[in-house]
């Protein structure tokens, strides 16, 4: 399938709930008052892009009908999808600038880390790039063997330790596997147990110590992975995190089969994190690059 097809397809359940739910609103209005307005808003807050960036949106609209004199509620969803791609910003991708670079991939359990890794290996090795993964989720045996498949599927080396590992020994073992290797790019699973702040932090304070003593001069991506499905309890959990450490970038999962692709806005707006991938599948082909206009127009343009 063509990439903007599979985006597309992705986000057909949000596309399904916003892009309706607006074409429903326009439709019944013949002028733009404020009772379309708190329609709108009202469609925004229940497709998950939650009440303060709804709130904005919609500020941003009356601005932009008041500068541009409209007056057909018609031209509303193109003012929209202009509001929105202006407040994605710019896409972002990876920044591997040196060799190795490093990326730590964290996030709760059952996100989708692991399978991020295995998508994100494949995409790397296809462009001709040595990649070294670590398991440092060392939490769980099964969580070991899981990203030993999918390093197996992708051809890469895996650096692993017994279940119960330090995690940062982990990291560091790995880190000497690709230096002596030559490798391009160090992947590293995690353990993200939110429910105890104090020994996440420690840990990956503890990762990232050893990061910076191995590799001083290394691009470091700390990738936090949020699953699409929770809504804004994703938005909650990267604020959560990005109080513990500094991220990145954002991999959204799991946005195929679900109707809360909005909540891609609000991480954007309200915590200034780029979103830099998202997956739409379960496999090897289903991580995208993120990018704002064909996300936009996948919410806003209606099947023909
Ligand atoms: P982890 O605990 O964060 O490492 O999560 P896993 O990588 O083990 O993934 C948890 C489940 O989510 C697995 O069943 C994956 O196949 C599934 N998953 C991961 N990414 C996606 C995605 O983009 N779409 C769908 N539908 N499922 C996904
Ligand atoms: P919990 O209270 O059940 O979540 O687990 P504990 O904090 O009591 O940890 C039990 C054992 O597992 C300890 O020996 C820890 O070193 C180890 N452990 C706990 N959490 C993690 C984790 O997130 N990563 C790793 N690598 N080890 C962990
Ligand atoms: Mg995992």
């Amino acid at each position: 399938m063509a990439f903007f097809n599979k985006i597309k397809e992705g986000l057909k359940k949000t596309r399904s709930s916003i892009a309706a739910g607006i074409t429903n609103i326009v439709n019944s209005f013949t002028k733009i008052d404020e009772d379309l307005f708190d329609e709108l808003e009202e469609i925004l807050v229940m497709s998950d892009i939650g009440v303060n960036t709804a709130g904005e949106i919609c500020d941003l609209l009356r601005k932009r009908i008041k500068e541009t004199g409209t007056t057909d509620p018609n031209a509303i969803k193109d003012l929209m999808k202009e509001i929105i791609i202006g407040m994605l910003g710019e896409d972002q991708s990876l920044c591997l600038e040196t060799k190795p670079s490093v990326v730590l991939v964290i996030g709760v359990n059952g996100v989708g880390k692991t399978t991020t890794i295995g998508k994100l290996s494949a995409q790397l090795k296809s462009e001709g790039k040595k990649v070294v993964l670590g398991a440092a989720d060392t939490f769980r045996a099964a969580a070991i063997d899981q990203l030993g498949i999918w390093a197996e599927r992708t051809g890469v080396t895996m650096v692993k330790s017994v279940e119960g590992t330090d995690p940062a020994s982990v990291v560091f073992d790995t880190i000497a596997s690709a230096k002596a290797r030559s490798a391009d790019v160090i992947i590293c699973d995690t353990a993200g147990r939110l429910h105890n702040k104090k020994n996440l932090m420690e840990e990956l304070a503890k990762i990232n110590r050893v990061i910076k003593r191995e590799l001083p001069d290394a691009s470091v991506e700390t990738l936090l992975v949020l699953d699409a499905t929770t809504g804004q309890n994703a938005v909650n959990q990267a604020k959560e995190f990005s109080n513990v450490t500094d991220i990145t970038g954002i991999v959204l999962t799991k946005l195929d089969g679900t109707a809360k692709g909005g909540i891609i806005i609000p991480i954007k707006n309200e915590l200034h994190i780029p979103v830099k991938y998202v997956g739409v599948g379960e496999s090897v082909d289903d991580l995208q690059p993120f990018n704002a206009k064909e996300f936009t127009d996948g919410i806003f343009d209606l099947d023909e």
